[in-house]
């Protein structure tokens, strides 16, 4: 007697934020018997701390893809332009998708999913939105969004039963009611708050990029992670002063240092680590001590000060004038 026919196992990837709803779309996913993958990205722009937590809570199996190179490519020059600030999230979104749908057909899967709400945010969760961001990954009719797919065209995997439409959703709007009693029919009691995470979003940050992009497009990752760290503080069009504010952004600032930089602390009184990547000319190392020397507790009557001027493990000392803080603000970055 011949055994029966494996039965054949639908796999599909889940495109994987760690947030409540994709959390929930995943349940719904599985609830069907599907198989479910799935998978985050990193850049220096945001982490996969919160997905990797949320997947390990409920038993999620994760991959975490670190895109920063194809990611800045894409944020230099997005097709669709930056919303509110540095954040292109249009091309962002399907950019994600396309390596999503990438792997997806590299790995042998049937689908990728999202956890996508028809109207949640007004711009990139409209409807037309939807359609550009799938449509512009190359993959747009294996792009499932359970928790809104009645309210949508059907895709193909629900066309050849791979995955049924009737027990999917109709969510809509920016409420998320459904999903919190979703989440507790689940057992699903922790989980992230949906916004934050995406330092594109933020403004100051955005700030510091564009003035990275502007005045060293020849930039290194090293660069944009100098982005999080102190005041920035702009000399003129190729130098500027990055400040430590307190102990820990002097500790952030240290591993960073290369050898090509010029890093400044006073020797007589305690003060910020200062650093001007990638050196100076002479006159622009002075303008950057004496910056390091109005940001560190030099007596009120001390007209000149001794910083310590260090680079590539040799350490040079400048008596230099603090400025006054007051006039740095307009050189903030
Ligand atoms: S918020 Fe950041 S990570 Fe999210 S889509 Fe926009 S640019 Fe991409």
């Amino acid at each position: 007697m011949s055994s029966p026919e494996p039965k054949n196992i639908v796999k599909t990837l889940s495109l994987f934020s760690g947030g409540l709803d994709s959390i929930v779309s995943v349940k719904l996913i599985q609830e069907q018997g599907i198989d479910v993958q799935g998978l985050t990205f990193c850049t220096p722009f945001f982490e996969a701390e919160k997905p990797r937590a949320a997947a390990r809570r409920i038993g999620l199996p994760l991959m975490v893809l670190d895109i920063t190179e194809v990611h800045l490519a894409m944020v230099r020059a997005p097709r669709y332009g930056y919303g509110k600030n540095m954040n292109p999230c249009i091309d962002c979104h399907s950019l994600m998708l396309k390596i999503a749908g990438e792997k997806m057909e590299e790995m042998g899967y049937d689908f990728i999913f999202t956890g996508e709400v028809l109207g949640q945010r007004p711009m990139s969760q409209s409807r037309q939105m939807l359609h550009v961001v799938a449509k512009n990954s190359g993959y747009a009719d294996r792009i499932l969004r359970p928790l809104s797919a009645k309210l949508l065209p059907e895709t193909l995997p629900e066309k050849e039963g791979k995955v049924d439409r009737e027990r999917l959703l109709d969510i809509q709007g920016r409420g998320r009611k459904r999903q919190m009693e979703m989440a507790e029919r689940y057992g699903i009691t922790e989980y992230a708050n949906p916004a934050g995470g995406c330092l594109l979003t933020d403004p100051m940050f955005s700030k510091r990029l564009k003035d990275l992009f502007a005045s060293h497009p020849g930039f290194t990752p090293r660069d944009l992670e100098l982005l999080k760290v102190g005041r920035h503080i702009r000399l003129n069009d190729r130098h500027k002063v990055i400040v430590g504010r307190n102990k820990r952004d002097n500790q952030s600032l240290e591993p960073l240092i290369e050898d090509r930089d010029a890093v400044f602390q006073m020797r007589d009184f305690p003060g910020p680590l200062c650093m001007l990547p990638g050196g100076g000319p002479e006159e622009v190392e002075r303008e950057a001590a004496a910056i390091c020397a109005a940001y560190g507790d030099t007596p009120k009557d001390a007209n000149e000060v001794t910083v310590k001027c260090r680079r590539a493990g040799e350490t040079s000392l400048l008596l230099v004038k603090p400025v006054n803080r007051a006039d740095l603000q307009e050189r903030m970055i």
